[in-house]
C-alpha cells in the first residue's frame, strides 16, 4: 500500500458522530458536521451524515465544490465569511453562509436574485473570541437590513469560541446568545431557525446540566474526527481518538558518524551529535516532512521520540528494534497535523469499514441545486 497514507476508519467516525448526536438530541441541539479539516472529503462527510449530522459546514468554496461533485445533496453552510469574489458560486452550491459584512450580504443577495434563488444568512456575532463577528449592539440593525433585502433570508445567528483566543464558552455567554436571538426576532420579525452556539469547544457546556436556552445547533469538527475537546485535548467519553492514523515508511536506520570527519584538515565542520548515547536506541528516518505535515502535532508511539524534521525527512529515535528500511510506522495526529496531512498531495487517503453499497447521496434524497459545479 502506498506511503505515506492516512488510514480512515469510517465506522469509528460514524460512531463518534452518532454518540455526540444522541447526547445532544436530548438537549435540543442538532449537529452540523464540519469537514474543513478533511478538505471536504466526500466519504468522510458521508460517514458524519450517516452518524446523524443534519448537514455539513465548510470554510472553503473549493471543498464545497468537491462535496457537490461527489453527489452530496445535503445542506451545506459556508462557515467562513464569503469572499466577495466568490458570491456567485456560493449561492449556487451553499444553502446558507455565516456573514459579518453588509457589503458581502448585499453581493450574495444580488447574486441570488439574479439566479432566481434565495440564499440563507446566518449572522455571526462577536462574543469574545475576537476573530470574526458583528458586535452584539449592531445585530438588530444588520438583521433588519437582511430581512428587507430580496435574494437573502435571515435564517439565524451564531457565535464562535476558542479559535483565536483559546477561550471556551461560558454558560453566561450562551445565555447572552439566547437573549440576542430573542432580541433579533423581536426587532426583525422572522423566527430564527438556527441559533448556533459554537464548535467542539462548546461540548462541555452542552453536556452539562445547564439550560441550553435557544441554542439549537453546534458546528462540530474536531470532536467527531479526533474524539477530543479542543481546549483541553482530553478524550470525550465514549468517542474514538484513533479514527485517523498516519502511516509513514522508514528509509534509513543507520546511525551517524560522530565527531570530525577524517581528512577534512583545517575547517572540519562541526558535527551535531544526533546519535543518542544509549545503545538500545536507534535513529531512523521516515519519508515524511514539514511539507506534508505539522510534525509537532504527531504523537510518537511508545519508545520513540522526535529528533527533528526537515521539508522531506522525519528523524526519530526509537527503542523499537524491529524497524527496518521499508517498515511502516503509525502515528496519531492532532487537529493541526490532520488538517495539513489531509491537504498534502503526497499523502494518500485509505478508507476502512465503509458501508457496502453506501451511496454518497442516498441518505438525504434528491434535492435541487442550481448547478453542480
Ligand atoms: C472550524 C470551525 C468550526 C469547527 O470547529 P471544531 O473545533 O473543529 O469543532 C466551527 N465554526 C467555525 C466558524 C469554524 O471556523
Amino acid at each position: 500500500m502506498s506511503c505515506p497514507r492516512i488510514e480512515v476508519d469510517l465506522r469509528k467516525l460514524r460512531h463518534n458522530t452518532r454518540t455526540v448526536v444522541e447526547r445532544l438530541k436530548g438537549r435540543g441541539i442538532r449537529v452540523t458536521a464540519v469537514t474543513k479539516a478533511v478538505c471536504g472529503h466526500p466519504a468522510i462527510a458521508q460517514a458524519m451524515l450517516d452518524g446523524g449530522a443534519e448537514g455539513l459546514a465548510e470554510a472553503r468554496l473549493s471543498n464545497v465544490k468537491r462535496l457537490r461533485q461527489a453527489g452530496m445533496t445535503c445542506p451545506i453552510t459556508l462557515i467562513r465569511t464569503p469572499m466577495l469574489s466568490q458570491v456567485d458560486d456560493i449561492v449556487q452550491v451553499c444553502e446558507a453562509s455565516y456573514n459579518t459584512e453588509m457589503s458581502v450580504i448585499a453581493a450574495l443577495a444580488a447574486a441570488a436574485h439574479r439566479l432566481n434563488t434565495v440564499h440563507g444568512i446566518i449572522l455571526m456575532v462577536e462574543m469574545g473570541d475576537l476573530r470574526e463577528g458583528i458586535m452584539p449592539q449592531d445585530l438588530g440593525y444588520i438583521g433588519q437590513r437582511v430581512v428587507d433585502m430580496p435574494g437573502v433570508a435571515l435564517k439565524g445567528i451564531g457565535a464562535n469560541f476558542a479559535c483565536l483566543s483559546g477561550m471556551a464558552p461560558s454558560a453566561t455567554k450562551m445565555q447572552a446568545l439566547t437573549a440576542l436571538a430573542n432580541q433579533v426576532e423581536e426587532q426583525c420579525g422572522p423566527f430564527l431557525e438556527t441559533v448556533s452556539g459554537g464548535n467542539s469547544a462548546n461540548l462541555p457546556w452542552a453536556f452539562s446540566a445547564r439550560a441550553t436556552g435557544r441554542i439549537d445547533d453546534l458546528r462540530l469538527g474536531e470532536a467527531i474526527l479526533l474524539g477530543v475537546d479542543p481546549v483541553t485535548q482530553e478524550q470525550i467519553g465514549g468517542l474514538f481518538r484513533d479514527a485517523f492514523t498516519l502511516v509513514a515508511e522508514v528509509i534509513e536506520t543507520d546511525t551517524k558518524t560522530v565527531g570530525p570527519l577524517l581528512g577534512t584538515a583545517d575547517h572540519a565542520p562541526t558535527i551535531i551529535r544526533l546519535v543518542p548515547t544509549t545503545s538500545e536506541t536507534t535513529r531512523i528516518i521516515l519519508a515524511l516532512g514539514n511539507q506534508d505535515m505539522d510534525v509537532a502535532g504527531l504523537s510518537m508511539p511508545a519508545g520513540s521520540t522526535l529528533i527533528g524534521a526537515t521539508s522531506d525527512h522525519l528523524v526519530i529515535g526509537t527503542t523499537e528494534q524491529k524497524l527496518r528500511v521499508g517498515s511502516e510506522m503509525r502515528f496519531q495526529m492532532n487537529y493541526s497535523a490532520l488538517m495539513r496531512a489531509m491537504a498534502a498531495p503526497d499523502i494518500q487517503t485509505s478508507l476502512h469499514n465503509d458501508r457496502p453499497g453506501s451511496q454518497a447521496n442516498d441518505a438525504h434524497g434528491p434535492k435541487k441545486h442550481l448547478a453542480l459545479v
